[in-house]
């Protein structure tokens, strides 16, 4: 079993040492972030907080703040370039990503040869190993994607080609041709690669060689993961971060949830009233990285509504909790009646009929009650009158509200970049 962990020490720590490991380096970084950042430092002071008196866990998740994206841009905004939020001088930096906003993301060397590291332990245990022939299909210009997730194939000792993002036919011939076996995509691209395949005249599962795929973004409902699995022939992995709090959870071979790296607390609120949720009840991913120098994310709130994480014992070995998927954005899954919609439930039912397609949530309040409408594309001539009422006791079975509206239109008809949630309650 030498080769089943990238860093078996760590990945395999017994609870209770890791939880004393982190804690050491949470002290650490609270001092390092007060000492350093003219933000977190008026940012503590006017919350009350001085690093050395957070002695206990509770302490740190009550009392020190949280950073929000909006909060890092408006700070670069106000002192450009970097903002007060930079913790080193600009002169050690040696990488600017630039997320949209705009947000500058930076890196020292010992951030950015740290931050490969831990993209090459994700990648590891999502079952990437050095024979590997890696496409990485997302994008290399300006944000965090690319030219880290290359580096890190690298650094496990793949060989890998920089595909980048777009160009479907062009990846399909150049993993032929090179025999790929490992695709790293979007969640929707890898669709995307599927579909173009077949319209290429391939069979993705006998004229590629793929074994695995790495998928991030938005994750769908399961039944289109193993939909994308069955194409391909392929097993998926998952992973996920966000630009400031990078590579925080990847899904080891048992393919139970992501487990989150040793690197970062996670922390599960509520996101209205920012308390913790009950023990593997979803909420809001509010992310605390250990380790980053140049730009510390301490209480980071993602705005991510994870579906919760798992505490019991893996079998793969690795000790850290998993993460259940990504159910959405804080604000993407409405309270609708009292209850809230998640869209992959509603997406995991519509997928039971073959003769639907994409569809919308509409939630508005004509009066004085909540209205829940859903808009689906329906293909060919199917039965809409008889339809309507399956679908309607299907989803309430499901996500538990009534729908009060089931409206279907021709297939093709909704565009592309509408939201799957419109809640028209809010202006
Ligand atoms: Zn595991």
């Amino acid at each position: 079993m030498a080769e089943a962990y990238w860093d078996a020490r760590l990945e395999t720590m017994p609870r209770e040492e890791l939880s004393r490991w982190q804690w050491e380096r949470l002290r650490q970084q609270l001092a390092y972030a007060y000492e350093n950042s003219a933000y977190y430092r008026s940012a503590f002071e006017a919350a009350g907080v001085r690093p050395e008196a957070i002695t206990s866990w509770e302490e740190f998740t009550t009392a020190v703040p949280c950073l929000t994206k909006l909060q890092i841009i408006e700070d670069q905004r106000e002192h450009p370039p970097f903002g007060r939020l930079l913790a080193v001088k600009p002169q050690e930096l040696i990488r600017i990503y630039w997320s949209p906003g705009p947000e500058l993301i930076v890196f020292t060397p010992e951030d950015y040869a740290s931050v490969v590291d831990l993209a090459a332990k994700a990648f590891f245990t999502c079952g990437v190993r050095p024979e590997d022939i890696v496409n990485v299909t997302c994008t290399y210009h300006w944000v965090i994607a690319g030219t880290v997730i290359d580096e890190a194939f690298r650094a496990i000792g793949c060989a890998v080609i920089p595909g980048g993002a777009g160009q479907s036919r062009m990846h399909l011939e150049v993993m032929r041709a090179t025999q790929t076996t490992v695709l790293f995509a979007f969640f929707t691209f890898a669709e995307e690669l599927g579909k173009v395949a077949v319209e290429m005249g391939f069979d993705p599962a006998r004229d590629l060689s793929l074994r695995l795929a790495i998928v991030t973004g938005e994750l769908r409902a399961r039944t289109l993961r193993q939909e994308l699995e069955r194409t391909f022939g392929f097993q998926t992995r998952e992973i996920y971060g966000a630009s400031e709090v990078p590579f925080v959870a990847a899904e080891c071979s048992e393919g139970g949830g992501m487990h989150l790296d040793p690197r970062f607390i996670v922390e599960v609120l509520d996101p209205h009233m920012q308390q913790p949720v009950p023990e593997g009840e979803s909420g809001e991913l509010v992310i605390t990285d250990l380790v980053k120098r140049a730009q510390p994310s301490i209480r980071y709130r993602t705005g991510d509504i994870t579906e919760g994480l798992e505490s019991t014992p893996c079998p793969c070995g690795r000790t850290t909790p998993r993460m259940r998927p990504i159910l959405g954005r804080v604000g993407q899954i409405p309270r609708v009646k009292g209850l809230f919609i998640v869209p992959r439930e509603v997406e995991e039912v519509i997928g039971r009929h073959p003769e639907l397609g994409r569809f919308q949530l509409i939630v508005d309040r004509p009066e004085i009650r909540d209205r829940l409408t859903v808009k689906i594309e329906l293909k060919g001539a199917a039965d809409a009158l008889s339809l309507r009422e399956v679908l309607i006791r299907e989803l309430k079975e499901k996500i538990r509200v009534t729908a009060d509206e089931i409206v279907f239109v021709p297939e093709g008809t909704l565009p592309v970049e509408a939201p799957i949630v419109e809640d028209l309650r809010r202006v």
